[in-house]
């Protein structure tokens, strides 16, 4: 096509005359606007349709695409609401077929009969797996082939699956892509900075749908994923170049109170302990307001490293706070505080959304609570240090709203939860890091085992020999009450049980929908041994502390993710006796046993993290709140260390020529979050 003819990829699509109504509609019914919009609805994936994979004997892991005639197909009905419709495809094409079967099947969708019946060439997409010696695919991605298809773009090439737009099939959409990229110059789609080229771009985005090598595909993706991590980057570097600022406070000059509690402490901290507190008085020290993130796996002694931090500060004369984000952590905080600073005269004070607590009656030093420590500005007077524990389970803005009770205080935030390389570049990009890399010494050994259906009795012998020992144990369930909907034993139910069957030792329940009081009540009793046996859900994921506990038994573990059972078994293994994980599971499918195998494999918090991300993806792992998350579609943060390195390296080149991007960067503003644009005002 003669280029002048072609369209700008601003050109509204409502103005087009190769799409119906129905299909403007069904787009701007999912907020495109222009054709530009359409020609960023990169397919989720492409299909070499040059060659299909083999007709497979067995169930698979991944996916396949597999090329066949339909030979049967029927409506199958179990109830009133219950139905499904089934096909049997023959594997082969152009007449010559095999004898291999795979059994395709679809769950109450009968408005499949009347689209797909025998005598139907398709294209299918999915696991196989077995159901009762028969293999089958249960809600295939599929697409009937036309007598006409020849060498079409729908078959004999590398062809594009979209996301489906409501309403549009699949082969129509392909067709719209391709009519679309003859109809508008794609070189009027920009990205205000080139990470590459920018003629080649138009080449990307022609070949991010319509690629004739996968290599070309291939090509085209890491252009926009290097786009998509130079956007969080951009981000990251923005957030950073508010830290140069020299008005700081410079903390740490006096060291007494430090001194005296090392002498207190009854164990030598670890070097990884005192190498970030090392790192942590440098910045102290420094004019520079402290931003820094302590990683450490759960157990690896990040609260004394807190607590060193904070003494440091209140030495200087400031106040410090410490927040935690559920009530029991903050709780089991005050505790630890009191037990170790109340006899070197530390004044603290609890403040929780029901409780509040001062050890002295002149204002407390040292400040803890959870979220309601964000309404409390009368609370403090000279706010000069904050800790945020749990760092991960609080917004960007809760984060900016505690600080803003201090004048530039330092933060310093803390997370349990071990992120691969790739996502700390991305989400804590602009903090420092230190990292708690080794456990305390004497700590018991922690065995993790795989079991599926255990016998009660067995399980009930060996938690009472280790009770009658003198151990405690956990027993962990995923729901509190029973439901009618799951068929998992609840917390509440077992409870009963486990009372009687662990008599004469005592049995408690805790969980998450119990008052705080009596939350409190039972952890304390559980804490002073009167209780043995605590039956509880996740509550006890963070924070609680008991040496003596050695046992953990996790039902139903497969209901839990992967980076909570890592945190539960961090209940155990906190003493010098030898610990034990059980998960148990009645789950036979391949995702879950993998899963749980991580578990046995493995006790190193940043494994299975990696594993974690592996089998989840990064939206699911980290949440979709964590800015900048939930809009990537290309990156792969596992595999693409060194576009983000890349995209790193041009972030801190724009910021550096450009700090405020008002000059040639300034369209890339609209790149940075609102977010972080909102917290610049404020600051
Ligand atoms: P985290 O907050 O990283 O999960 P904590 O700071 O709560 O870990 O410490 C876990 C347990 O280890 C606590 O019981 C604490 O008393 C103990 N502990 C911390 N540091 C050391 C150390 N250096 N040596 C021995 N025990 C330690
Ligand atoms: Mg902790």
């Amino acid at each position: 096509m003669d280029p002048s003819l072609q369209l700008p990829a601003t050109n509204p699509l409502d103005q087009s005359s190769f799409l119906t109504p129905k299909e403007i509609a069904a787009m701007s019914a999912i907020g495109m606007k222009t054709y530009g919009d359409l020609l960023e609805h990169y397919p989720k994936r492409h299909e070499d349709r040059r060659r299909f994979d083999a007709f497979p004997m067995q169930p698979t892991l991944q996916p396949v695409c597999l090329r066949g005639m339909v030979i049967d197909a029927r409506s199958m009905r179990y109830s009133s609401s219950f139905a499904s419709y089934e096909a049997i495809i023959l594997d082969g094409k152009g007449g010559v077929f095999g004898s291999n079967k795979i059994t395709l099947r679809w769950f109450n969708m009968p408005f499949l009969a009347k689209m797909l019946a025998a005598g139907h060439e398709v294209i299918v997409y999915g696991k196989v797996k077995d159901q009762k010696g028969k293999l089958v695919i249960d809600h295939p991605e599929f697409e009937i082939l036309r007598d006409d298809d020849g060498t079409s773009i729908h078959i004999d090439g590398i062809v594009p699956i979209y996301k489906n737009i409501s309403g549009i099939a699949q082969r129509r959409l392909r067709e719209i892509m391709h009519t679309l990229l003859r109809r508008v110059r794609a070189e009027t789609l920009t990205f205000p900075y080139d990470v590459a080229p920018r003629q080649r771009r138009a080449d990307d985005i022609e070949h991010a749908h319509f690629p004739v090598s996968l290599e070309q595909a291939a090509q085209a993706r890491r252009r926009f994923a290097l786009e998509e991590f130079f956007t969080i980057q951009l981000n990251v570097v923005w957030r950073r170049a508010r830290h140069f600022d020299h008005t700081g406070r410079v903390l740490g000059k006096k060291t007494s109170l430090l001194t005296a509690f090392y002498q207190s402490l009854p164990f030598d901290l670890t070097g990884a302990q005192k190498r970030s507190i090392k790192e942590i008085l440098a910045d102290m020290r420094s004019p520079r307001p402290m931003n820094r993130l302590l990683q450490g796996d759960v157990g690896s002694g990040k609260t004394f490293v807190a607590m060193a931090a904070m003494l440091l500060a209140i030495d200087s004369g400031c106040q410090a706070a410490l927040m935690a984000p559920t009530q029991i952590l903050a709780e089991q905080h005050y505790l630890t505080f009191q037990k170790w600073l109340a006899p070197l005269g530390v004044r603290l004070s609890l403040r929780t959304g029901n409780r509040e607590e001062h050890s002295h009656e002149e204002q407390a030093q040292i400040i803890i609570g959870t979220h309601a420590l964000l309404f409390q500005e009368q609370a403090f007077s000279d706010l000069g240090f904050v800790v945020i524990d749990e760092q991960h389970k609080f917004g960007v803005s809760q984060r900016a709203r505690l600080i803003s009770h201090g004048k530039k205080p330092d933060v310093l935030v803390m997370t349990a939860t071990p992120i691969p390389r790739t996502l700390t570049l991305t989400l804590y990009g602009d903090l420092d890091v230190s990292v708690l890399d080794e456990r305390p010494a004497n700590r018991g050994k922690i065995i993790t085992a795989l079991r599926s259906n255990p016998k009660v009795s067995e399980i009930t012998k060996f938690i009472k020999e280790h009770l009658d020992a003198g151990r405690q144990t956990y027993l962990v369930y995923p729901l509190v009450e029973e439901s009618e909907s799951v068929k998992a034993e609840s917390a509440t139910e077992a409870f009963e049980k486990w009372s009687k069957r662990l008599k004469p030792h005592q049995t408690g329940l805790l969980h998450g929908k119990m008052p705080a009081e009596e939350k409190e009540q039972i952890m304390q009793r559980f804490r002073a041994n009167e209780l043995q046996a605590l039956v509880a859900t996740s509550v006890i994921e963070v924070g609680v502390d008991v040496p003596n506990a050695n046992i953990m038994i996790i039902h139903h573990a497969e209901r839990f993710g992967l980076a909570q059972l890592h945190q539960l078994r961090g209940r155990i293994g906190r003493g010098k006796h030898k610990s034990y994980c059980v998960l148990l599971t009645d789950s036979k499918t391949p995702e879950a046993l993998e899963k749980l195998q991580a578990l046995v494999d493995s006790n190193d918090g940043f494994v299975i993290a990696e594993v974690d991300l592996r089998l989840r993806g990064p939206g699911d792992v980290l949440g979709t709140a964590q800015s900048g998350l939930s809009d990537i579609r290309f990156a792969d943060f596992l595999a693409d260390t060194n576009l983000l390195r890349e995209a790193r390296t041009h972030a801190d080149e724009v910021i550096a020529t450009d700090p405020k991007l008002e000059g040639i960067h300034a369209p890339l503003r609209a790149f940075i979050d609102h977010e972080t644009l909102a917290l610049e005002h404020r600051s």
